[in-house]
């Protein structure tokens, strides 16, 4: 069974409360830090306590199983973003299902998404994901890499670029994880001076080391064992 509204909104007062932890310890207020609920593998509901709780996205890392929970929580405010890699041949309907598309790592995906967004008329929040934490099992562009892709960007008239997004590797120390965050901001911080342009969002950060990402300077953190539980498993009664 899904856990239910109210167990929900204590995870996200726990959440929440991490977060502001978080600020408080590298001196940022905790509004510019932004929550993206990750409802991937969760049944349509966790969508909908999303948007009954007030936040505005959520996250989903696979076009199809998005596509279909759109149709089915039919929440007409509620925003979706891609999480997730994204191959080349989903290019056209992830434009049409998503709001923006976190995981753009190649010239190939800018130059489909270019053209999707500009056949149906719209613009395509996008962010650059870069393996900053130089992880062989992680999708991103490498971080030598990102100036040629953010060029490129720029130059795509449908396109927005929002900033960049990243994954840690997985490793238990969260020294690991601290250095993949600090590179990525780096790497933002070189991109912006060298192209002139802003580059606000650093998403980055997720249940498990999120306080890392924080100091490092994530402005969105993408959630979802902490706030929905274990994937594809029954939740418990007061689970933390
Ligand atoms: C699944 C996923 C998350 C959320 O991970 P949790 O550990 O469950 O919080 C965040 N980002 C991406 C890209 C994911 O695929």
């Amino acid at each position: 069974m899904f856990l239910t509204y109210e167990q929900f909104l204590e995870r996200l007062a726990a959440v929440r409360a991490a977060i502001a932890d978080a600020c408080h310890a590298a001196g940022r207020t905790p509004g510019s830090v932004t929550l993206l609920p990750v409802t991937k593998n969760h049944p349509p509901e966790a969508a909908h306590y999303a948007a009954r709780a007030g936040l505005p996205a959520v996250g989903e890392n696979r076009v199809q199983e998005a596509r279909e929970k759109k149709s089915v929580a039919a929440l007409s405010d509620l925003r979706w973003e891609l999480i997730g890699h994204l191959q080349s041949n989903k290019a056209k309907l992830a434009t049409a299902v998503f709001d923006r598309i976190q995981s753009v790592d190649s010239p190939r995906l800018l130059d489909l998404l270019e053209r999707a967004a500009a056949e149906q008329g719209r613009t395509l929040g996008v962010l650059l994901q870069v393996n900053a934490g130089r992880d062989p099992a992680k999708s991103g562009c490498a971080l030598e890499e990102a100036p040629e892709l953010l060029e490129r960007a720029l130059r795509c008239r449908a396109l927005r670029v929002d900033g960049l997004m990243t994954i840690a590797p997985l490793d238990e120390d969260l020294a690991t994880a601290r250095r993949a965050f600090e590179a990525l901001r780096t790497c933002r911080d070189d991109l912006a001076a060298r192209f002139g342009v802003a580059l606000p969002e650093l998403s980055m950060g997720m249940s498990g080391d999120l306080h890392e990402a924080i100091l490092a300077g994530s402005t969105q953190v993408r959630v979802g064992t902490a706030l929905f539980g274990a994937r594809g498993q029954p939740v418990e009664n007061n689970a933390a």
